[in-house]
């Protein structure tokens, strides 16, 4: 595992304009091997939420004696990371979701300063392959100017997830306090639709990059096995949205999930396979960088970040 963050901090002691440089990112890159595939996670910011969008449905007493071991209070403000993942591998750059762009939250939006502090500019992503259209996962596909930002990319997104956000009578369907949501996903794919390719669940969409239906967060979530020789890993994107009950309490439900109940499925079969296989996990909300193992742990599991 190779952090840059050091060389960060270095540059920000050195004095060399660095306030400007990483306004808020604690760190800009997290990289490690998948076989010869090279992954790294790269911070978008992170998301401010209120408690209640992801507590309210669980069970309250258990909750809160839940939140008191960990030191949490029922009534703070959320504040999840997100974790952008790119992928090089042979003569492809691959992003795993496209962040939040300048339109959605104040405090994301750094991904393009984290690519470049990576060295990679826009034009070299080859593909954007998303795991579901919920706005910090796809409202950074186009720039301050309404054009597509990684405009030689092939954006590819999974054919239940892509007709769901873009069918019009979403609008009139979802929850209220997600029209907003739903109005921006439907006209971003609107404009970059044409670099769109869809693919279905179970299919290997790249050489080593295996989709994997887990619906419930979104109702055509999609998490990627990226498989390399005998090496594997797992970008599950918000199908294990958290660390603060998802691991602990797997079948609590989640305010977040569109489909609860097969939300905490999804969850509950993905932490099983991912803590007997072994399997590094990338999560988009997950802790730190977001890379780490699931360990059995008091019945259920605990994140073990990398
Ligand atoms: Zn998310």
């Amino acid at each position: 595992m190779q952090i840059t963050r050091r060389a960060f901090l270095s540059s920000a002691s050195a004095g060399i304009g660095a306030a400007a440089l990483v306004p808020r990112m604690a760190w800009a890159g997290n990289s490690f091997n998948v076989g010869d595939m090279e992954v790294t996670t790269l911070s978008d910011g992170f998301l401010t939420q209120p408690a209640d969008f992801m507590f309210a449905p669980m069970p309250q007493d258990d909750l809160a004696a839940f939140l008191e071991t960990r030191g949490m209070t029922r009534d703070a403000n959320l504040t999840p990371p997100c974790n952008v993942t790119l992928v090089r591998h042979e003569d492809r750059v691959i992003l795993f979701d496209a962040g939040s762009g300048t339109g959605f939250l104040d405090t994301v939006g750094d991904l393009p300063d984290a690519l470049d502090a990576l060295g990679v500019a826009p034009d070299e992503i080859t593909h954007v392959v998303f795991t579901h259209g919920h706005a910090d996962h796809l409202w950074g596909v186009l720039d301050d100017f309404d054009e597509p930002f990684f405009y030689n990319a092939q954006h590819m997104m999974g054919r239940v997830e892509f007709d769901y956000w873009a069918d019009p009578a979403t609008l009139d369907t979802i929850a209220e306090d997600r029209v907003p949501m739903a109005a921006g996903a439907k006209r971003r794919l609107d404009m970059v639709g044409d670099q769109f390719a869809f693919f279905e669940d179970g299919a290997e969409i790249l050489p080593g990059v295996i989709a994997r239906g887990t619906f419930g967060h979104s109702p055509g979530h999609v998490s990627f096995v990226l498989a390399n020789g005998d090496a594997a890993a797992m970008v599950v994107g918000d199908a294990i949205i958290n660390d603060h009950t998802a691991f602990a309490h797997p079948d609590w439900p989640i305010g977040a999930d569109s489909d609860r109940e097969a939300a905490a499925m999804v969850r509950a079969g993905l932490l099983d396979q991912l803590a007997t296989d072994r399997m590094t996990v990338i999560g988009f909300h997950l802790p730190g960088s977001g890379v780490g193992q699931v360990e059995r742990f008091e019945g259920a599991y605990r994140f073990v970040p990398a």
